[in-house]
């Protein structure tokens, strides 16, 4: 580990990495101090089944059309599934209340129910309001069962704690699966970066006129350090600040949470899914227990015999807290709810997330609450000339994901060459 450099990068996932390669092509010298002992950071694959890959944070090549990871992935010859980047078009999703598909005529009212949820933000928005998506839609709709589920699981947090403005600010495009695994990409695509892993940042010391940062393996000296944490790690006061962050900044960041998605994938032995079971399903039921919560699930996407379960919000906290085999029981049932009881007999094995314990994230990804959909801007504002801040929180109409952060790396990088050559 180099003891002085321009930069000190804290964080090893999408924008630390992104950040180190610009840095490099600009002539400029950092460190890379990794808390964890891997690369990739909320990018992370792991294998189910022998050659089944399973994606415990980003899956998805979102807004493929601008989305540098599709390009990364064609140069290093990884193969990502343009042809199924349909995923979420309404026609191929399949929506099931009470164990049952809904009829024609309840899928027109439900898609009725989802345009008018949509319009009514835009309107707000429009107005040049940020208000709590639960402020804006009916919620005595029987079908704002599967969208408060739905809406959770994209958002992290539940719709009374969600900002409309933020969620509308979100750019459209493709999601497009990558068989392999979007972690390995990451992965693959960052092995070249030095990095110094299991190095946890504990304190920064930037009174000076450079930055010293305090790690579980010594003391670096840098002329600016570039911080690359999630909110979560940030607000839970996991890295000291010498002197502290100003109010606003740390209003930014509590503005601006990392909230929860989990997931859980089940492998069955066999395709228990057929031929036109594959693609994306939602289901609910109109009851009140917590163990028949709305689910939406991916089955077999990329022909493979394996069904991923995502719920968001509270109810993904409260999944997380119950463990490993009552989280696969609930997404079993959630799969039962569509291809029937029988694949119960079929399961070989799943993995549950838990980000909310994830130490070194402290949640899933950042959404904005009510009124603070401003805020990723001043997230993304340098102190000083000194200490920079980059991570999928500070982006806009990209937030929340892998190529954001990537992109807020690359900006963060340009930021810094700006001060100090
Ligand atoms: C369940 C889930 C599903 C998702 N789905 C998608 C998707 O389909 N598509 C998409 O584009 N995005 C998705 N995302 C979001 C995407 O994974 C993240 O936005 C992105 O990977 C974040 O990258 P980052 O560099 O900002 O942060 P991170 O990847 O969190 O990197 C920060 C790094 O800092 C390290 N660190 C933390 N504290 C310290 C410390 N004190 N000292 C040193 N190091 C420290 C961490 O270990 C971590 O490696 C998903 C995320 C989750 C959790």
């Amino acid at each position: 580990m180099s003891s002085e450099s321009d930069v000190i990068i804290i964080g090893a996932g999408s924008s630390g990495l992104s950040a180190a390669k610009e840095l490099s092509r600009l002539g400029l010298s950092y460190t890379v101090v990794e808390g964890s002992h891997r690369i990739g950071g909320r990018a992370y694959s792991e294998e189910i089944a022998p050659g089944v890959w399973f994606d415990l944070g980003c899956s998805y090549l979102h807004q493929a059309h601008a989305n540098p990871f599709v390009a990364i992935a064609d140069e290093l010859g990884i193969p990502v599934a343009k042809d199924k980047g349909d995923l979420f078009e309404d026609d191929r999703i399949g929506h099931y209340r009470n164990g049952r598909p809904l009829t024609e005529e309840e899928l027109a009212v439900h898609n009725r129910f989802w345009e008018e949820c949509h319009s009514a933000i835009e309107a707000s928005v429009t107005r040049g309001k940020d208000l709590a998506i639960s402020e804006l839609v009916d919620l005595e709709n029987p079908y704002c069962i599967p969208y408060m589920a739905a809406m959770a699981s994209l958002n992290t947090l539940d719709i009374d704690e969600t900002s409309a403005a933020d969620y509308f600010d979100f750019g459209g495009g493709q999601d497009i699966p990558v068989p392999n695994g979007y972690g390995n990409l990451v992965a693959t695509w960052g092995h070249d970066v030095p990095v110094s892993l299991n190095t946890k940042v504990e304190k920064i010391d930037w009174s000076g006129p450079g930055i010293s940062a305090e790690t579980s393996k010594g003391t670096l000296k840098g002329k600016t350090v570039l911080t690359t944490v999630s909110n979560g790690v940030l607000n839970a006061g996991d890295i000291l600040f010498n002197p502290v962050l100003p109010d606003w900044k740390q209003e930014a960041a509590l503005g601006l949470p990392t909230g929860t998605e989990n997931k859980v994938c089940v492998h069955f032995d066999r395709d228990v899914f057929g031929p036109d079971g594959r693609g994306w399903h939602s289901t609910w039921h109109d009851s009140d227990k917590t163990e028949d919560h709305a689910a939406g699930f991916e089955a077999s996407v990329m022909g493979l015999n394996t069904g991923i379960v995502f719920t968001g919000g509270r109810h993904a906290v409260w999944m997380e807290k119950q463990g490993q085999p009552a989280f696969e029981d609930f997404a079993v049932s959630r799969i039962a709810d569509v291809f029937g009881n029988d694949v119960r007999n079929h399961v070989t094995r799943s993995i549950a997330t838990a980000w909310t314990s994830e130490p070194w994230t402290k949640g899933s990804y950042s959404m904005a609450t009510p009124g603070n959909a401003h805020q990723r801007q001043k997230l993304a504002k340098p102190l000083n000339d000194r200490l920079f801040f980059a991570g999928e929180a500070t982006v806009q109409t990209a937030q929340a994901t892998c190529h954001g952060a990537y992109l807020s790396g690359v900006r963060a990088a340009g930021e810094i060459a700006a001060v100090l050559t």
